[in-house]
């Protein structure tokens, strides 16, 4: 059976690719700052951090062996004016949203690279193919997470592993609410699902349906795409 890892899997969409994954009988651990619960398969870490991702990494390998599955979910927004994004607000996007991926995927790939199989599928955003205005950093690591997926895909693709992205756009997860709380979406939830061509907003299944596709055996000859999942915004 494999063995999956999923960042950010305390919340949201996260969360969401964790269960789904588990129900499909998948042996699956969590990194996320905030763990769900205290569990060895639930490791506090920032990803951010390479240290705290190798530990965490270290006691899932201890629970579960090698992991031959990773979605990194983890992220954070941002929404500000671009000549008042200070650097350490700048940088702090790029942090988590771009360098965490790199940490994470570096630190798993040993595993894919002995079994000779992986999956790795990267939660990109819709707003690296339309843009956002206020968010120029969030957008910017976002599209060099699409970047990376192409460019490693062709470096893996001999060796049994592929590499993808899932950008969502508009899903209904704790960061969406937390963004419409904070009036930065130029309308509520609601109003938004009117402009969106399905008439819906996503839920998180609806990414973990999209990520569970790109991680089975069917789609071992799906490598270096960008899988849009927005309900036909974006796209
Ligand atoms: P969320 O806030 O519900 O979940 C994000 C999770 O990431 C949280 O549990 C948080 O604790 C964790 N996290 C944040 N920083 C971390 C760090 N440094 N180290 C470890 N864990 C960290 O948000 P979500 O909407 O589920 O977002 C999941 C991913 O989807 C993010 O990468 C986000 O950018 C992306 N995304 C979401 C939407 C949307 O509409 N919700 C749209 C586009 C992209």
């Amino acid at each position: 059976m494999k063995n999956a890892v999923v960042t950010g899997g305390a919340s949201g969409i996260g969360a969401a690719v964790a269960e789904r994954l588990r129900s499909q009988g998948y042996h699956v651990a969590t990194i996320d700052l905030k763990p769900a619960d205290d569990g060895p398969l639930a490791q506090a870490a920032d990803v951010t951090d390479r240290a705290q991702v190798d530990a965490a990494l270290a006691g899932i390998r201890e629970s579960l062996g090698p992991i031959t599955v990773l979605v990194n979910a983890a992220g954070v927004d941002g929404f500000q004016r671009f000549t008042k994004i200070d650097f350490a607000e700048w940088s702090r996007v790029i942090d988590v949203n771009l360098n965490g991926v790199y940490h994470c995927i570096q630190a798993v790939l040993p595993d894919m690279l002995d079994a000779e199989w992986g999956r790795i599928v990267n939660i990109s955003s819709s707003s690296a193919h339309s843009g956002q205005p206020f968010m120029t950093h969030y957008v910017a690591a976002k599209s060099a997470v699409n970047g990376l997926t192409k460019a490693l895909a062709l470096e893996l693709g001999p060796k049994g592993i592929t590499v993808n992205a899932v950008p969502p756009g508009f899903v209904d997860t704790p960061m969406l609410r937390n963004a419409e709380g904070r009036k930065r979406l130029g309308g509520t939830v609601e109003e938004h699902i009117q402009r969106t061509p399905v008439r819906r907003v996503g839920r998180p299944e609806d990414i973990a349906a999209a990520c569970a596709f790109l991680i089975s055996e069917d789609a071992g000859y799906i490598t270096g795409q960008i899988l849009g999942v927005n309900g036909g915004r974006n796209t």
